[in-house]
């Protein structure tokens, strides 16, 4: 091994590692750096329907995908309609922002974990979510989209759990979802409790709760409005295809 190799290595990056990513925290100048994207599948019945998948929450469980935290995207972006699909999606949904560390964390010490709370896109490349869905294969190229996690602000609710509160969004000033967070089948109580029964929350992580039905695609041009009552509002646009 050359000796200046051995050096670089204990003293340097071989390039300049990314900066690390991080949401506006309303009212701070802090920033709040984010950890991990986490986001539950199905947890409005209406959109479980639309989906063609039903849930049973007797005898189902809640699940889980994540997103790389470089997906996200501040809220009053332009994107551009990402490659590979014809068929992007909307999906409105709340975000819990995590600041305390929590393993097996009991449901009713799950306000503990909270720091507050934020208005999010999932935004989806349903053509090849859906494919991947039917073929048994990984959603990644569905949903971990560049820049498909949009989120507001964080709103900081420290301790508080929101059990209530309308959730909307508009296209174009054109409302495609409108339903309340009471409606979520798991809440925010019972994701956090069963998340961590597989994970280390960790301060910084973001759990997407899930959209209500409506969902549908969006094309270049389009101005997505969207938000949750007593959180926060939230705006993309749609640029030219990449
Ligand atoms: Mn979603």
């Amino acid at each position: 091994m050359h000796p200046s190799y051995k050096i670089n290595t204990m003293s340097s990056y071989l390039f300049s590692p990314p900066p690390p990513v991080s949401l506006a925290i309303k009212g701070l100048a802090s920033r709040f750096p984010i950890n991990r994207l986490f986001f539950v599948g199905r947890n409005y019945h209406a959109h479980a329907v639309e989906m063609g998948r039903p849930v049973d929450k007797s005898v189902e469980r809640a699940f889980y995908f994540t997103k790389a935290p470089q997906t996200l995207t501040p809220s009053g972006a332009t994107v551009a309609y990402p490659s590979e699909t014809s068929n992007y999606h909307f999906e409105m949904e709340m975000v819990v922002a995590i600041a305390q560390p929590g393993f097996r964390v009991k449901a009713e010490d799950a306000h503990t974990l909270v720091y507050g709370y934020a208005a999010g896109l999932d935004m989806t490349r349903r053509d090849l979510q859906l494919v991947a869905r039917d073929k048994g294969r990984p959603w990644d190229l569905g949903k971990d989209v560049e820049q498909s996690s949009v989120c507001s602000e964080i709103v900081p609710m420290p301790g508080l759990i929101i059990e209530s509160g309308a959730i909307a969004l508009e296209v174009n000033g054109q409302i495609k979802q409108s339903s309340n967070v009471d409606k979520l089948i798991w809440n925010v109580r019972e994701l956090i409790a069963d998340l961590s029964l597989f994970y280390h929350l960790q301060p910084g992580d973001l759990i997407y709760t899930g959209t209500p039905e409506g969902v549908g695609p969006v094309v270049p041009g389009d101005q997505i409005t969207g938000r949750v009552e007593g959180v926060a509002e939230v705006a993309l646009t749609v640029g030219s295809p990449a």
